[in-house]
């Protein structure tokens, strides 16, 4: 059933190209003459999911088999949902305006726990049920993946299976199964017991949790026989045959990061101990760049983008960095290129002039920390000498402008680190007004930015306490009170918002009603810290008699069962935890390319560590 939207209610909502599809690239099929629906769902805004990578991966790798149409699903701003709600207009996808509980499976990628009740909210809107327990044969089967699905167990009673790990490895199998059972008139449930021989699928409705009295968890096991003790993260192996699109959708309005985008690597060499995304996608697998370079012609040429993007957690330690810039620039010159997540310690004078020739915007430097020590502690093996000479060169090079990020409430923090942050930024005012005034730009800006550190699961700090408000607030009022130069503006996140983020990201099953009631009582685009309202969270907590310090301010012990336990990244407990008293103790780690600290990921695929065999 193709659903009409009543021009009337797109002229009176904000941004209405957010809710008609029909961009430059979509795909377009006939439903009848496939065999699977896939709506595929990201919680928040049209803007912020069309500038997502893995989506336009996904969205497109699904639709290459001719078999499946993949659709596409964003949370309906509130204006919008307004609208829907009063003429009742069921959620549906932008491609075939299909309400999505007509899809075979709607698939929802985690990004970030604070979308978790805009999951709710889609699937309310589209009249299914919240729970899975509630569902039927009729409505579709509800999946989630992404960096959240690391930690499952928070939406556990609301999602039929997890896929944990890079899209490509298994979609194509799990559809295949899917289509074979449906084809025989099996039902869901016969397919969710079949799909449990893959690797990387979890289903927790066949595994219970028990609890100890003090609240850990005493067990947890699969309550089903072919359920997998362990479930073990699917991975791409050979990342340059594997699927990229070349034709990504254009959108019709301004998106978050709206470029062409060109992945450099997958994972990272540097083990910074805050970083979950460093632990669960290692080992690193550079694409090579002749492949890349091939790539970003096709794309440019088949969207007419001037911006490139290479992306990657940190690009900079891309080994063949000069080969594939000195290709964009020879043969695009015209294109500007942005290289997210570069590490100052690793700036060169000779990519900075290639830049220049494009638009200089700001320069972004991650310290996290203000001191030595306290970066030592992450393993951010960047000294303030690195930090310094880098920007002094950017000075040189003309750049004015440099944002800086921290994050308050590390482990072992001290009040000194703090300060340290202060000093940190004043100093690089000292090397711009170091550089001879003839050869530096007019107008220096710093920005200071500072979140509040959340610790994850699958991190060497998912151990320890994450500080309480009031530790934030203290800490914020004394930057706050120690920034007097007007050079420096310093901008800071909300405590309350990170605090609950840690309680989610930790979470296990019990929270989930946690979020059902936070929704119930209104919740959604919780990370919109415009939108969201922590009495909400509260009331929540309340309800469901849970003490959320349980989940937030608590030191975890080496032998307490983590709800994430029984998922196998490849990188070791035995490895985080001696992670954990390293950073305890102030010592450093190499990088993986200095040398191989034996994390454990090698054992993932029988022996194979790409980046060891380089
Ligand atoms: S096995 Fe060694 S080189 Fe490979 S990711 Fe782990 S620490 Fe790095």
């Amino acid at each position: 059933m193709r659903i009409d939207i009543p021009q009337k209610i797109l002229l009176e909502v904000e941004k209405p190209a957010r809710y008609i599809g029909n961009e430059m690239n979509m795909v377009k099929k006939n439903p009848e003459d496939v065999d699977i629906r896939f709506a595929y769902c990201f919680p928040d805004v049209y803007e912020v999911g069309m500038s997502h990578i893995g989506s336009t991966i996904l969205y497109h790798f699904l639709n290459e088999r001719e078999d499946t149409y993949c659709e596409r699903v964003y949370s309906p701003w509130h204006d919008m949902e307004e609208k829907m709600r009063e003429n009742n207009i069921p959620m549906y996808a932008l491609e075939t305006y299909t309400p999505i509980k007509e899809f075979d499976f709607l698939g929802f990628t985690l990004q970030y726990e604070m979308s978790y009740t805009n999951i709710l909210n889609i699937l309310d809107l589209g009249g299914i049920p919240k729970y899975s327990k509630d569902r039927t044969e009729e409505d579709p089967l509800v999946i989630a993946g992404g960096p959240c699905a690391y930690n499952p167990e928070p939406l556990a009673p609301f999602v039929d299976f997890f896929y944990i790990g890079e899209g490509e490895v298994l979609y194509y199998e799990i559809l295949d199964l899917y289509k074979a059972i449906r084809s025989k008139g099996g039902s869901k449930e016969d397919f969710l017991e079949k799909v449990l021989q893959f690797e990387g699928v979890y289903v927790p409705k066949f595994y219970d949790v028990q609890y100890k009295e003090n609240g850990e968890i005493e067990s947890f096991t699969p309550n089903h026989p072919d359920a997998k003790e362990k479930i073990k993260k699917v991975h791409v192996k050979d990342v340059d045959n594997s699927y990229y699109p070349t034709n990504p959708i254009m959108p019709l309005i301004q998106v978050v990061h709206d470029r062409a985008v060109i992945e450099l690597f997958r994972g990272c060499i540097r083990g910074c101990r805050f970083c979950q995304a460093g632990m669960i996608y290692r080992p690193v697998r550079q694409k090579d760049p002749k492949k890349l370079a091939k790539l970003a012609d096709d794309i440019l040429g088949n969207t007419g983008y001037e911006e490139v993007s290479l992306i990657s957690l940190s690009s900079s330690d891309y080994t063949d960095l000069n080969e594939i810039t000195d290709h964009l620039f020879d043969k695009h010159c015209d294109v500007n290129l942005s290289l997210p997540s570069l590490r100052v310690d690793e700036f060169s004078l000779d990519l900075m002039d290639r830049l220049s020739k494009g638009k200089k915007s700001s320069l972004t430097f991650a310290p996290e920390a203000g001191t030595q020590r306290l970066r030592d502690v992450i393993n951010k093996n960047i000294s303030e000498d690195d930090i310094l000479s880098g920007v002094a060169l950017a000075f040189k090079g003309g750049w004015d402008k440099v944002k800086l990020y921290f994050m308050m409430g590390l482990p072992t923090e001290t009040m000194e680190d703090i300060s340290g942050i202060k000093d940190l930024a004043y100093s690089i005012v000292d090397q711009y007004f170091g550089v001879p005034k003839e050869e530096r730009a007019r107008n220096l800006k710093v920005t200071v930015s500072t979140s509040f550190f959340v610790p994850k699961p699958f991190t060497p700090f998912q151990w320890f306490p994450q500080n309480t408000y009031d530790e934030f607030m203290a800490k914020q009022a004394l930057l706050n009170s120690e920034i007097r130069n007007r050079k420096i503006q310093y901008n800071c996140h909300d405590a309350k918002l990170s605090a609950l983020e840690g309680i989610v990201a930790r979470g296990d099953r019990r929270v989930a009603d946690v979020i059902y009631h936070a929704w119930k009582n209104g919740s959604k685009f919780d990370g919109w810290s415009d939108h969201f309202v922590y009495d909400k969270w509260v009331k929540a907590f309340e309800e469901c008699n849970i003490d959320g310090d349980f989940y937030h301010t608590r030191e975890r012990s080496y032998d307490e069962i983590l709800p994430w336990d029984f998922i196998n990244i490849g990188v070791t407990k035995a490895f985080l935890w001696k992670e954990f008293e390293k950073a305890i103790n102030e010592e450093v780690t190499p990088n993986c390319r200095e040398k191989c600290s034996n994390c454990g990921v090698s054992k993932i695929d029988k022996g194979a560590c790409y980046e060891k065999e380089n």
